[in-house]
């Protein structure tokens, strides 16, 4: 590691050690983002056809960027004919001296702002500012922040960081009088001293959702009607926004805006929808408005020219991959952000800032693939970041615990062999403290039990002939930690007259994507795919039971390897429960009914269960076969993530409690002794956060199916 990278990394941890310490702020976020998630949710569930309006918003926007530079051409040419004066800005430099130049040429002194994320890429609002302009921010949440002289957190909610209590303080102090602690009284208070500012603004500066080629309009979609007015009161107004905003016909616009309203405010339909083309004609003393619009590349068309990172411009700034990210939620964007925040703020910051800014903020992403999930346009978010944390480490070199855990599946392979004495070693305080001072391994980390007999030791075809012929690709803790799950899944597949194999496989790789080593996971996907499409092309479905795996082979391995083998391997590629499902809905699952000895139990679905499937195979089949069984609601990760939760302090294990420390307090009020997961490392997590017991499900299935046969 570097000088740059180690400087960055103190910094990071600074700030991780001061956000932690923050409750107010965190419970601010955490009020917040769960609202914002839950509105969300709801909004989706009101509407059947999500799915088909999802895929076609990600069609759209991916024409929209293919055929970009024919788009342009076509809006600007309908924007001049409609009386536009459009301005081209290569760069950040550019579009700040066009707008300076055109407030000046006006004479203006009094400017109102709508939100733009663009304005903000550029310090738009600091600019006009330092060159003597009054600019006043007409957005409730960011009008806050100006206030506060602090950034936005968030890209739709910009004060989502900050307590009622502070906003109140805050007003109270630039209006010189006493305002009450009530959000309805506090917007009021703030219409009021806007709407002088709208009436007296010279030039209105907004962004823009989405420009429309085929036409020259532009579309703006706000909550609070803010917009509407900075763009028809002032007698000039500025659009300004990147080129990514241009898509191809107003049927598009209509289609894109309903999952960005979806996503980001939770609702079916916002307050206000603004189309405009061409000045107002509504401006003051009847005159006809000017308006200018200033088109922002700034890293753009390098971003369209990486064939990895150009899917980043599909985002339609919903905000909904921040809702959703458990450190972000406990962090907001004043950390897990440059300007652009949250997830996907990691890889535009690498376009449109720099490599070194995004690496900074990059290792708050703990890789648990719920971003994606979450996303209506489904960028691919963690895999872009996880190049940002390998460029940057090629750049600047790797912290030596990330190196060290980029071969977690070695040191499970050598503390297997090493078992029992590995255990023993491990469960000894000072060989922990030993470990920590070390490596940097967290002592407050249990290990789980390794063993030596391992479920590829025990492992062989047990049937001769069966119906189906399925390929198990086990995981390093059903291998070497509890082998009774591998053994597990053999029996229920079996018993459903599958015959099982064990084609040749290694660890998934995906300890080392955690850490941006893209290059390892890479191999271990090549090899595996490798082998794997073999048992395909020999007839044989996939079968995994840990949902990690199945992330890596229906979702990570087609990304990285591009291959058809390994799209094959994808579409063949199962958790257990889903291919239990299968069969239920096939009519040949053969199930057991539970006994007595299954107690009332609680579900949690890991991370990568939901974004593979949304729901919950395991849940339903555990359901089906008669268990009594609840499931927690928690809309974010259980924290541990892999290795992250096993770094020392606020490098992991910190932050990894914390996130996870709403769902502890949910389980144990649940009242219910028994919790069924199927992540090995929420297992992990969630037996040190709760004490209470956890058990996987094809176990808890394997138990009833045994209890049957007893009979
Ligand atoms: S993968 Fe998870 S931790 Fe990483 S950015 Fe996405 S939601 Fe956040
Ligand atoms: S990346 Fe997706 S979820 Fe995140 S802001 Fe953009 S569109 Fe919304």
């Amino acid at each position: 590691m570097d000088q740059v990278r180690s400087e960055a990394h103190e910094q990071l941890l600074a700030k991780i050690r001061a956000g932690l310490a923050d409750t107010r702020r965190r419970t601010a976020l955490y009020v917040g983002t769960e609202g914002g998630r839950e509105s969300a949710e709801k909004a989706y569930a009101q509407f059947p056809e999500s799915q088909d309006l999802l895929r076609e918003a990600r069609r759209i926007k991916r024409e929209a960027i293919d055929r970009l530079d024919e788009n342009l051409q076509s809006f600007i040419r309908n924007a001049r004919s409609s009386g536009t004066i459009v301005h081209l800005a290569p760069d950040a430099a550019t579009a700040i001296s066009i707008v300076i130049d055109l407030v000046r040429v006006a004479g203006a002194t009094r400017i109102v702002k709508a939100k733009s994320m663009t304005s903000e890429e550029i310090d738009l609002r600091q600019h006009l500012e330092a060159a003597g302009f009054d600019v006043v921010e007409t957005d409730l949440g960011e009008r806050i922040v100006q206030l506060a002289k602090q950034r936005p957190s968030h890209m739709v909610a910009p004060a989502i960081h900050m307590s009622v209590e502070e906003v109140t303080d805050l007003f109270s102090k630039n209006l010189g009088r006493e305002i009450p602690p009530d959000p309805a009284q506090i917007t009021a208070v703030a219409r009021e001293s806007l709407r002088e500012d709208f009436l007296n603004a010279d030039v209105g500066i907004t962004g823009a959702n989405f420009a429309i080629a085929d036409s020259g309009a532009i579309l703006l979609v706000t909550n609070e009607g803010n917009a509407r007015l900075v763009t028809a009161l002032p007698r000039m107004t500025i659009t300004m926004f990147g080129v990514e905003k241009i898509i191809a016909s107003t049927t598009d616009a209509f289609t894109l805006m309903q999952p960005l309203i979806m996503s980001g405010a939770g609702r079916r339909l916002t307050s206000y929808v603004t189309l405009m083309r061409g000045g107002s004609k509504l401006a003051q003393n009847g005159q006809q408005q000017e308006h200018h619009v200033v088109l922002l590349d700034n890293g753009r068309s390098r971003m369209r020219a990486d064939h990895e990172f150009r899917e980043a411009l599909y985002c339609l700034r919903c905000g909904a991959c921040s809702d959703i990210c458990p450190t972000f939620r406990i962090f907001g964007g004043h950390v897990f952000g440059h300007i652009y925040t949250g997830p996907i703020g990691i890889p535009w910051t690498e376009y449109t800032a720099t490599p070194d800014d995004a690496g900074k903020f990059a290792p708050l992403c703990i890789a648990c693939g719920l971003c994606q999930e979450a996303c209506p346009v489904d960028i691919d978010i963690p895999l872009l970041i996880a190049r940002v944390k390998e460029r940057y480490t090629e750049s600047h070199g790797q912290t030596s615990i990330n190196r060290t855990l980029c071969s977690y599946e070695t040191f499970v392979s050598l503390a297997s062999v090493m078992a029992p004495l590995s255990n023993f070693m491990l469960r000894r305080q000072i060989f922990r403290h030993v470990l920590q001072s070390l490596i940097g391994i967290d002592a407050r980390r249990p290990f789980p039990k390794f063993t030596r007999h391992t479920f590829k030791k025990w492992f062989r075809p047990h049937l001769g002939n069966a119906s189906r012929t399925v390929a198990y690709f086990v995981d390093t803790f059903a291998d070497m930690c509890e082998p009774e799950i591998g053994k597990a899944v053999v029996g229920i597949l079996e018993a459903n007259d599958c015959k099982v194999i064990l084609p040749e496989q290694i660890g998934s790789g995906i300890p080392a994507f955690l850490y941006g080593d893209v290059k390892r996971t890479t191999q271990a996907a090549a090899f595996n795919v490798r082998h794997l499409a073999d048992a395909v092309r020999n007839g044989c479905e996939i079968i995994s039971s840990e949902p990690t795996a199945t992330y890596c082979l229906r979702e990570l391995y087609p990304r990285l390897l591009g291959s058809p083998d390994a799209n094959l391997v994808a579409a063949h590629s199962h958790d257990l429960f889903e291919y239990l499902l299968e069969l239920q809905r096939g009519g040949s699952l053969k199930v057991a009914r539970p006994k007595t000895s299954i107690e009332p139990a609680v579900y949690y679905a890991p991370c990568h269960t939901r974004s593979v499937y949304g729901t919950s195979p395991s849940f339903q089949v555990l359901r089906y076969a008669g268990l009594d069984l609840q499931t927690v609601r928690y809309s974010t990760c259980c924290g541990i993530a892999g290795t992250f939760g096993f770094k020392v302090g606020v490098e992991g294990y910190d932050v990894s409690m914390a996130v996870g420390e709403t769902l502890f307090t949910r389980l144990k009020a649940m009242n219910r002794n028994l919790i069924i997961t199927e992540s090995s490392v929420c297992k992990m997590q969630i037996e040190h956060g709760t004490s209470l017991r956890v058990l996987h499900p094809a176990t808890v299935l394997w138990k009833i199916y045994q209890a049957d046969r007893a009979e």
